[in-house]
This record gives C-alpha cells, sequence and structure tokens, in this order.
C-alpha cells in the first residue's frame, strides 16, 4: 500500500520493494498459509478502502480466511503493476545511513544497495522469537515456531505424528491448538507460569450477533476504551471523567467479559480453566487495545 501511494504521488521514481519472502502477503504470505488459518476480521473490514475483497471463501461466520487475505494482495498487486518493483526472496541484513541516504546489504548477495529514502514495513512476526534454550539444531525432534506452521503442514500431518507439544499461550498458540486439534493430533500444552498468562479470547459474535471485531472498530468503542488519542470531546467526558459514564463503561466491559468466559466455557473443566487469563475483571479492555 505504501508503495501504490508512493507511485501515484510520484510515478516517476525509482522504485525498489524488497521482501525476504518469495510471494506477497508477509504474515498472509503463500509460505505462512495453512488450512484453518482464519482471520479475526469480517469481510469488508480487511481490505483497502479503494478495493473490496472478493467475498469468495469466507467462512460461515462472514471471517476472511489466510487464503483469500493471500489472493486479495497477490491481486491488488498485480492490478496496481506491483510486481515489476519487487525483489522477493531478499533479506536485508543491514541498512545503514550514507552520503546519499541509505546503504543496504542483502544476506547472501554482494549486491550493495544505495538510495535517497527509505520505508520500513518490515511487521513485527518476520523473525520468530524462540525460547532460549531450544537447541533446534540439536534436537531430536523437529522443533516449529509457529512462523512456519505453513511450510510444516505436510510434516505435521504425517501419520506417524501423534502427539505436539505446543509452547506458549498467545494468539499463535490458540491458532496451532485448534489447528492441530482438527487434524486429530494429541495435544500438550506448556503455558509457563510466570508471565502474561493465556491470551484472553473474545466470542466471534457479541451482544446480539455483532461481530466482535466490527464492534471494535467502531467510533464508540473509542470512547470505552482508555486512548490518549481521544481525550476530548462530550462522549469522552460523559464516558471516561464522570462517575455515571465510568459506571456505564464499567458494566460495558463487565457484560462483555461475561459473555466472552460464557463463550470460552473456562467453567467446563479444568482442562479449559487453566486457560484463564490472569488479569480476569475488564480485562478485554486490555485485549482490544491492544488490537
Ligand atoms: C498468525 C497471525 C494472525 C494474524 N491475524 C490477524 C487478524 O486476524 N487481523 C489483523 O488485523 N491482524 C492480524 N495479524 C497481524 C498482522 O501482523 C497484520 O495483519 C499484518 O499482516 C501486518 O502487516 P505488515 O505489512 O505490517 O507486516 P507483515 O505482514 O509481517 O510483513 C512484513 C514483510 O516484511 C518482510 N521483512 C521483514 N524483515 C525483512 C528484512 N530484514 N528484509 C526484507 N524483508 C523483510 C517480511 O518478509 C514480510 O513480507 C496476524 C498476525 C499473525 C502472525
Amino acid at each position: 500500500m505504501a508503495a501504490r501511494t508512493y507511485l501515484r504521488l510520484r510515478p516517476e521514481a525509482n522504485l525498489l520493494i524488497i521482501d525476504a519472502d518469495s510471494t506477497v502477503g508477509g504474515v498472509w504470505s503463500k509460505d505462512r498459509l495453512y488450512p484453518n488459518l482464519v482471520a479475526q476480521v469480517k469481510l469488508g473490514l480487511f481490505n483497502y478502502t479503494d478495493t473490496p475483497m472478493s467475498p469468495q471463501g469466507k467462512t460461515k461466520t462472514d471471517l476472511v480466511t489466510g487464503n483469500m487475505i493471500h489472493q486479495y494482495m497477490a491481486k491488488y498487486a498485480d492490478d496496481h503493476g506491483l510486481f515489476r518493483y519487487i525483489r522477493f526472496n531478499s533479506f536485508v541484513e543491514r541498512a545503514e545511513r550514507c552520503q546519499r541516504g541509505w546503504r543496504l546489504q542483502i544476506k547472501g548477495s554482494a549486491d550493495i544497495i544505495e538510495t535517497e529514502k527509505l520505508l520500513v514495513a518490515t511487521g513485527v512476526t518476520s523473525i520468530p522469537n524462540m525460547p532460549e534454550h531450544f537447541d533446534t539444531a540439536r534436537a531430536s525432534l523437529p522443533i516449529i515456531h509457529s512462523k512456519d506452521l505453513g511450510i510444516s503442514f505436510q510434516a505435521i500431518q504425517a501419520p506417524h505424528v501423534h502427539t505436539v507439544v505446543v509452547v506458549g499461550a498467545a494468539k499463535s498458540a490458540y491458532d496451532a491448538v485448534y489447528l492441530l486439534l482438527s487434524m486429530g493430533k494429541k495435544v500438550k500444552w506448556i503455558i509457563r507460569p510466570d508471565g502474561a498468562g493465556p491470551l484472553a479470547i473474545l466470542p466471534t459474535k457479541l451482544l446480539g450477533g455483532f461481530n466482535s471485531i466490527a464492534v471494535a472498530s467502531t467510533r464508540l468503542m473509542t470512547y470505552l476504551s482508555p486512548s490518549i488519542l481521544n481525550t476530548e470531546g462530550t462522549l469522552y467526558f460523559f464516558f471516561q471523567k464522570s462517575s455515571i459514564g465510568q459506571w456505564c463503561t464499567a458494566k460495558f466491559w463487565d457484560t462483555v467479559t461475561y459473555l466472552s468466559n460464557r463463550h470460552a466455557g473456562y467453567s467446563k473443566g479444568d482442562h479449559v480453566a487453566g486457560l484463564k487469563p490472569e488479569v480476569d475483571a475488564k480485562r478485554l479492555v486490555y485485549l482490544l487495545a491492544r488490537e
């Protein structure tokens, strides 16, 4: 999107998009897709405003799948002639200041790229964050990071793989556990006792059938959540500063937390109760504020 916007402003620019992956999409690139990968987001909320996303492939609950996002981004890049600017399979391992602007070094290549301007759009999930003592090279069993679930899917599917240990309790761990259980694998889930604890999960639909992320994306939610970007106006003063407004805000989050707890089924047994996040009351405020 940054490249497309830049080219609209300066069509004559000598632009290069450098990407370590072999296809477009980043998180949603081809190698990172696996069958159950579904975004939390409803159709219509995961596309650029100038191009709707095709509904083909959406889930029964109207959510968009990883494959839909990949296809959408590939088509977007194609429609706007961006492929000819992209250099795939190129990892920038060093970027340093030079007289012209920036000098980039590509891993495994003698090429040096100099540019006047550098726009960094590397995301936050491209480099796996492996626990310190995991020696992947010497391990007797394969250790796979959630980033590589897509390319490891066939190997995990093999019938001799009966049990998989999942370490961690953030969103990628939930995704992995769900995928493995749906593949018929036995899962042992390890969550460290310290740290932030398991992620709070929100039902797909809230308050009489509204998509949760659609609700979270409304302007009303900016008044119901603490935000340093929203500290003015009558609604802000009512919901965040007046005692009756604060009471309403608290009740709203209590209700959302109650509905989410019920949906998650934490009371159904010890195996589910262990997933209850440590920060309990109104914890969904933090989840939604982070999203
Ligand atoms: C499993 C998963 C599920 C998610 N689900 C949702 C969701 O449902 N809804 C939502 O809104 N968000 C979701 N996200 C968040 C997701 O990060 C964003 O949706 C979005 O993809 C971020 O886009 P980005 O362009 O900032 O970064 P990315 O998509 O991560 O793209 C970064 C790109 O930079 C490249 N790169 C990184 N470092 C280098 C380097 N040194 N040299 C060259 N190239 C480099 C990578 O190869 C990649 O192509 C999810 C993330 C994950 C991991």
